[in-house]
């Protein structure tokens, strides 16, 4: 699975619609201090599914959404769209769009390809594919030493993660529950 593009509207600091396209290689995206590099990145793991407000440095979910400034008035929702590349067992690849949009007070709903889905869904989606909210993939500011310092039990779920088996505890418990 690779990332092709990434699209932000009200997302944080990325009021207007902007969209970032990634292509193969290595891409560094760049700039001063609070310029949004940061939010970036926790975009994407919001549209991963990411359920704790605090790993994206906000009180609650609603502070995802653009704030407003002195100049421009708060808005009511964020929506952030990501275009994967999926690779399949015969080697032929295709084009998957992820959408997550929060409103104002209402919570958030998920669509992949255009469809309604659950946040579990779009969890799993990711987790087959050895990502996520909460993949060692994606290493955020201040994780390094986080998790040198993590519990045996906290590293194990990231090595499980990272070896794609975390989606099979997920539909373990639900076979369990069943
Ligand atoms: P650094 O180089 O210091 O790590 P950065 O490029 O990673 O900076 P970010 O942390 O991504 O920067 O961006 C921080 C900016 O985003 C701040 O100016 C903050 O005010 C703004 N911001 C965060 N949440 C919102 C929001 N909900 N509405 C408007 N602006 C927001
Ligand atoms: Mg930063």
């Amino acid at each position: 699975m690779r990332i092709r593009r990434l699209k932000l509207a009200g997302f944080k600091s990325f009021v207007d619609p902007a969209e970032l396209v990634i292509e193969p290689g290595l891409t560094g995206i760049v700039g001063p201090n609070g310029c949004g590099k940061s939010n970036l990145l926790e975009a994407i793991r919001w549209v991963m599914g990411e359920a704790s407000p605090k790993s994206l440095r906000g009180g609650g979910m609603d502070d995802v959404i653009f704030a407003g400034t002195a100049q421009r008035p708060a808005r009511a929702f964020a929506e952030v769209a990501l275009a994967l590349e999926r690779t399949h067992g015969d080697g032929a690849t295709t084009e998957a769009e992820v959408v997550r949009r929060i409103e104002r007070g209402a919570g958030s709903a998920y669509r992949l390809d255009g469809r309604d889905v659950r946040q579990k869904d779009v969890a799993l989606l990711f987790a087959d594919a050895a990502t996520g909210a909460h993949s060692p993939a994606l290493v955020s500011q201040g994780r390094i030493g986080a998790i040198i310092a993590a519990r045996p039990a906290e590293r194990r779920a990231m090595l499980e993660e990272a070896a794609g088996i975390a989606g099979l505890h997920v539909r373990r418990r639900d076979a369990e529950q069943k």
